[in-house]
């Protein structure tokens, strides 16, 4: 699962490496202050969503948080 942005920052051929959020429509990429600032944005900074227009319907996508949570239910002293 796509955790960070793997776009490319346009003007700098940088890897955008920033968060990825999912719409409601299914629509996913990271979040930019400007428009087509990354080649995979998915959402303006007031988070509206490039592919259907609603905004604030983005969710941040973060598998490792989940595992993040797993990790921590586990009694290390029961080992
Ligand atoms: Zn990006
Ligand atoms: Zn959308």
């Amino acid at each position: 699962m796509l955790v960070r942005c793997d776009g490319t920052r346009s003007g700098y051929r940088l890897l955008c490496n920033g968060s990825v959020y999912q719409c409601v429509c299914g629509q996913t990429g990271c979040v930019q202050s400007k428009t087509a600032t990354c080649s995979k944005q998915g959402f303006s900074v007031l988070g509206k969503c490039v592919a259907c227009g609603a905004v604030g319907q983005h969710v941040l996508l973060a598998p490792e948080a989940v595992g993040f949570r797993r990790t921590l239910m586990q009694d290390p002293q029961t080992s």
